[in-house]
């Protein structure tokens, strides 16, 4: 039998998706399980965009527009920028995959936070990349540590802003510093998938930068607020150069046909994303009263999601299964003391906070 070896791909991080809602339910014997897990709109998908792929079915033998050109023109008018600027992906996670296959050679340098996305090691482990990885500050990334990392080999700096899992984001006066300090050849990535939630009022009006700077890549997706993480679909706004570095690297039908017409059709749908936002707003001042109750620190959130500091979160983690409570261990992000909990529906927060409150009591 000959060997079988992928070694450098061995090593790479492995994304756990964790398992369906109705594969846990049959494992544990319980029914009505509630999943915080990944950060999902608890209120669905956009009606307006559910309405499009039903009239889109119907075309589905044909392949989809490759160059998502009506789509990108939304963005366009939406953003008040041209076409050129966008590329669009298979969630924010292909943009970030295109990125490194444009720009990185193995050896160049990636730039980013511990305890920052996942995805971001991921995408340079693939390119044999060497990361530089730099510590939070206050569980924020630490824009000023992250400019002096780097390097005339340094390709890109990634930057998730609100930074998921932790939920804090940094302010436009340090992003300001920061992009002063880094020069043209490394390419800065702001990956923005939580913006809508933003509270903080000086969050940096990113795509402005675009205008004076040509080393900004900002992402976006449909995944959050705007409820289609199951269609795959997401943005990069970039200088045109750059976007045309991306499409030559992209697979031609890389977003399909379903998910280009819902998300011109739920970037229109600016009732639903307020109507997301305000239920988001209130489930997280209701947890905070909860949590503040319980004696259970947190870390306050500019997301969807919540860090909790509960003691042992595989232990409560599995303790809130047991409960019908799917939430996210964050072990593998160096957080051994925390669960990421998304904020629900009142309803699902409520169990949470009844489940963790029962752990506690020792129930
Ligand atoms: C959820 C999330 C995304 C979205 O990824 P998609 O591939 O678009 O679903 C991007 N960045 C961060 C930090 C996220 O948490």
């Amino acid at each position: 039998m000959r060997e079988r070896t992928a070694a450098p791909v061995g090593d790479i991080i492995y994304y756990d998706p964790g398992k369906p809602v109705e594969e846990l339910e049959r494992e544990l014997g319980i029914e009505g399980a509630v999943k915080l897990a990944s950060n999902e709109n608890p209120l669905g998908p956009s009606p307006r965009a559910m309405e499009a792929v039903r009239r889109a079915m119907s075309g589905v033998h044909r392949y989809p527009d490759g160059s998502g050109y009506y789509l990108k023109g939304a963005l366009a008018r939406h953003h008040g920028l041209s076409r050129g600027h966008f590329v669009l992906g298979n969630g924010t996670n292909e943009v970030l995959e295109l990125l490194a296959h444009a720009f990185l050679d193995p050896g160049d340098e990636v730039v980013l936070a511990e305890c920052a996305f996942v995805v971001f090691s991921i995408v340079a482990q693939l390119s044999r990349a060497r990361r530089v990885i730099v510590p939070l500050r206050g569980l924020t990334h630490d824009l000023g540590a992250m400019a002096e990392r780097v390097t005339e080999r340094t390709k890109l700096v990634f930057v998730a802003n609100p930074n998921n899992p932790t939920g804090t984001a940094v302010g436009r006066e340090e992003v300001e510093r920061f992009l002063a300090r880094v020069p043209e050849r490394a390419l800065v990535v702001f990956d923005e998938a939580y913006w809508h939630y933003v509270s903080r009022p000086d969050f940096p009006d990113t795509l402005a930068y675009l205008r004076e700077r040509r080393n900004i890549v900002v992402t976006r997706t449909f995944s959050k607020a705007y409820g289609l993480a199951g269609l795959r679909v997401g943005y990069g706004v970039m200088d045109p150069e750059v976007a045309g570095y991306l499409n030559r690297v992209r697979e031609p039908f890389n977003v399909n046909a379903l998910a280009l017409v819902a998300a011109e059709a739920a970037l229109e749908d600016v009732e639903h994303v307020e109507r997301s936002v305000r239920l988001n707003r209130e489930g997280k001042e209701y947890l905070y009263r909860a949590l503040d109750s319980l004696e259970v620190p947190f870390v306050p959130t500019e997301g969807n999601f919540l860090l909790v500091e509960v003691g042992d979160g595989r232990a409560t983690f599995e303790a809130l299964l047991r409960r019908g409570v799917i939430v996210r261990p964050m072990g593998g992000y160096g957080l051994p003391r925390h669960v990421r909990v998304t904020i629900g529906l009142p309803e699902g927060n409520r169990r949470f906070i009844e489940a963790l409150q029962a752990i506690r009591e020792g129930g």
